[in-house]
């Protein structure tokens, strides 16, 4: 018989009850055992969910988290910084300090750096290893939820993140030696994951699940010996080891994979399905199980059985039911809890999606269809399945022509501004009126409680929408005079009308649906709720002129406008499933490309498209980076070379670690970027001079994401160093991103220090 499998399951609770047990012990109101107890009901209610849903025994334990899974994992291997040890902290609060720093009671830690999680929204925090780090087991977190799973008679397939994506996926910690290489410290590791699978093994665990999700990367060619050693070593002493891989394809680590000796191998067949056959023929004479991650773990779309059940049935014929599981392609992390939850979709919206709940059904049922089911429910979930398909291909044929036309209409010289950036300086010039070293910011300015609760008042139909825009014209101007206060040179609308960066272009874009509680973690407390891209995108009506303008008429100082780019709209939503991802790209490019045509005419001076996400777009294999750097970039270029020359574009990315796509940064033609520079050494601003970048550029002079306040003299010293590297005629000064998160005191007291350093360089370059 197939078996089925759910890789991880979303740990929030489907209310969300985690991000709130866990900020209310932050705040003091919660005890660590009010916490405890809810996370033990949330754990409770997946896996009871799960057993219904007719999921067989691979229900997962140990993947629960309070904030970020690898966190766990590296508190558990005591891999542990020295800074926040020896500090009077209970093991607990070690934690949540690792995950976002401590500032109380005289402790002032900050936070251990967080990465994304591969090619997802998702971040985890980056494990530091140094020669010293001394692993042992502070607690076996697997085999206490195993038990706790046992108890409730519920038994589960433990996970439990692989020892050499956690080493590979860590970084060297600064008082580590400079050649010191994570995956060095494998032979010490070893001994202790062996120590976590012997009792696995002794509380009876059958399965467990190890995560390689590197696998998929260029990268783990090299690690062929590890990889042998390592799985060589705890075989013997573990539960059946499924090595689970994700995001990706193997390609030619397959070679290696297919001969460790594993009891099972877990591949996604919905990023990569192409893979399926030289999986099944490299396992074939083995006695590897195939685990088949057929239903997406990463979008919202309700999975079409027949395809689902043609690509496994090519498995269950080679290898037989008994060595296949059927299983969703990743963890169900990155997507919401349940449909159920949803009232304001429409019935025939409702049934295009399947939310984590929904797909652990849709496992469970293609693995009873897989196993050759006579049951009746079966066959009619399977019927019912096909016409819920049937009615989305319907819908999708109802695709807007006119957006489609355009699309296609599409010519490489609405790619391109009209003159290069040498002659539109020039105009720009004399158009804007800036100084040297021109001041600005990122956008947003403090979204205070006054904000949030205008706009949940306007939500919930509390004040009319006449009342609502007073108050964000209010906002507008006071933060308009604010920025002439301070005597910041190229100002900005502030934002307070955005909920969110991307959700706010959705809802006034067509082709998009929202959800109420459609809640993911994107890290620790932080949970965001992507919109649905449905169907062809276009602008029905301006969608930031009005505030720009409004702006622009309460100052004479010059204004700029702000927006969301195709790329980040496009990676922070749910894509469609039925199109690329490139033309969705390119039809949101082609409304954004009419907005900042319209904030031109009227009478904004220039325009800032942010694309924070276009480094996360990246494909994790290298081979496809250049058809999607192609697109991405086109995109950008599309949405602001509509213009005349006069109008000054800007784009803004919150990371510098861009020395590897250089070229296509060069190539977005914007004729100002910022982007994060604080944090980093200055070695990002060698590449832009390694290339000879000849636009502007505003690298950030101060670290935004803390309320520390920098010092006039830090600030100049920063931009001394980077005078040492760029000329003085690119650089404009601004902090390194949005100041949506941080109060008004320290943005006033910030704001004031940059200007007075950029008027300090005026005088002295
Ligand atoms: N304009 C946005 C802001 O200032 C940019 C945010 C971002 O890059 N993440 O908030
Ligand atoms: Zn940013």
């Amino acid at each position: 018989m197939a078996t089925s499998a759910v890789l991880g399951f979303p740990r929030i609770g489907a209310s969300r009850e985690v991000k709130k047990a866990v900020e209310a012990y932050w705040a003091g109101k919660f005890t660590a055992d009010q916490l405890t107890q809810t996370a033990a009901d949330v754990k409770k209610s997946n896996w009871t969910s799960l057993k219904e849903k007719g999921v067989t025994i691979y229900l997962g334990s140990g993947e629960f988290s309070l904030y970020d899974h690898v966190l766990d994992h590296s508190a558990a291997f005591n891999v542990i910084p020295k800074r926040y040890v020896g500090q009077g902290l209970t093991p607990l609060d070690v934690y949540f300090a690792m995950g976002r720093g401590r500032q109380a009671d005289g402790v002032d830690v900050p936070a251990s750096e967080m990465k994304k999680w591969f090619d997802s929204n998702y971040h985890f925090v980056v494990p530091e290893f140094s020669e010293e780090t001394d692993f042992k087991l502070n607690f076996n977190k697997a085999n206490e939820e195993y038990k706790e799973a046992q108890a409730l008679g519920i038994e589960t397939r433990p996970v439990v993140l692989g020892p050499i994506s956690f080493l590979v996926l860590g970084k060297a910690s600064k008082d580590a030696k400079p050649d010191f290489q994570p995956l060095s410290l494998l032979p010490k590791l070893l001994p202790v994951y062996k120590q976590l699978l012997a009792d696995l093994k002794a509380a009876g665990a059958e399965w467990v699940q190890l995560d390689e999700p590197i696998l998929v990367l260029d990268k783990a060619a090299g690690y062929e010996k590890e990889y042998t050693t390592a799985y060589t070593e705890l075989s013997p002493v573990a539960p059946k080891i499924l090595l689970t891989t994700y995001f990706g394809r193997l390609d030619s680590n397959l070679n290696f994979v297919a001969k460790l000796p594993i009891a099972g191998l877990h591949i996604d067949l919905d990023r990569a399905p192409g893979q399926l056959d030289e999986v099944i023929a490299a396992v074939k004479s083995t006695s590897i199980a195939l685990s088949l991650g057929l239903v997406s773990g990463r979008n919202i779309w309700k999975i079409n059985f027949q395809a689902a059940i043609k690509l496994g049935q090519k498995a269950v014929d080679a290898l037989g039911q008994d060595r296949v599981i059927v299983a969703t392609s990743s963890s169900l992390l990155h997507i919401p809890v349940t449909l159920k939850s949803e009232k304001k979709l429409t019935p025939e919206q409702k049934d295009w999606f399947s939310f984590a709940l929904e797909k652990a059904e849709e496992v469970s049922v293609l693995a009873k269809v897989l196993s050759g089911s006579q049951d009746a429910n079966i066959s009619s979930a399977v019927k019912a399945n096909e016409l819920s398909i049937s009615k989305r291909r319907e819908f999708e044929r109802t695709s807007d022509d006119s957006v489609r036309k355009r699309v296609a209409a599409i010519t490489p010289d609405m790619l391109e501004r009209k003159s290069p950036f040498a002659v539109r300086k020039e105009v720009q010039k004399k158009h804007i009126e800036l100084p040297r070293f021109p001041t600005t910011t990122i956008g947003s300015f403090p979204q205070t409680k006054e904000i949030r609760n205008a706009r949940a008042k306007f939500t919930k139909g509390e004040i009319t929408e006449a009342e609502y825009e007073d108050f964000l014209k209010k906002e507008i101007a006071s933060v308009v005079r604010f920025q002439e206060t301070v005597g910041l040179d190229l100002l900005v609308h502030g934002e307070p009308e955005r909920n969110d960066m991307v959700q706010y272009f959705g809802e006034q874009l067509n082709g998009f649906v929202f959800t109420q509680n459609g809640w993911v973690q994107s890290y620790g407390s932080r949970y965001v709720r992507p919109p649905i891209i449905v169907s062809d995108v276009s602008r029905p009506g301006p969608i930031t002129v009005k505030w720009s303008s409004y702006a622009q008429s309460v100052t004479k100082s010059p204004m700029k406008g702000m927006l969301t780019g195709p790329v980040t709209i496009l990676n922070w939503s749910f894509p469609r499933a039925d199109v690329s991802r490139e033309l969705q790209s390119k039809q949101l490019a082609l409304a954004l490309r009419d907005e900042v045509i319209d904030l031109e005419k009227a009478g904004i001076h220039a325009v800032q498209v942010d694309e924070p996400a276009i480094r996360e777009g990246l494909p994790l294999r290298r081979v496809d980076w250049d058809i999607y750097l192609k697109w991405a970039v086109d995109s950008f270029k599309l949405a602001t070379a509509g213009v005349s020359d006069a109008l000054q574009t800007h784009s803004h990315f919150c990371y510098s670690d861009f020395d590897d796509i250089f070229p296509s940064i060069q190539r977005l033609d914007a004729d100002v970027i910022s982007i994060e520079a604080s944090k980093s050494d200055m070695k990002l601003l060698t590449t832009f001079r390694h290339y000879g970048y000849s636009n502007n550029i505003g690298p950030g002079v101060y670290d935004i994401h803390s309320p520390r306040v920098p010092g006039d003299q830090e600030i100049r010293d920063r931009l001394k160093a980077m005078l040492e590297i760029l000329p003085d005629s690119l650089l404009f000064v601004n902090p390194d991103c949005g100041l949506k998160t941080r109060g008004w005191k320290e943005t006033e007291a910030s704001l004031r220090n940059l200007v007075s350093a950029a008027r300090w360089a005026r005088q002295q370059y």
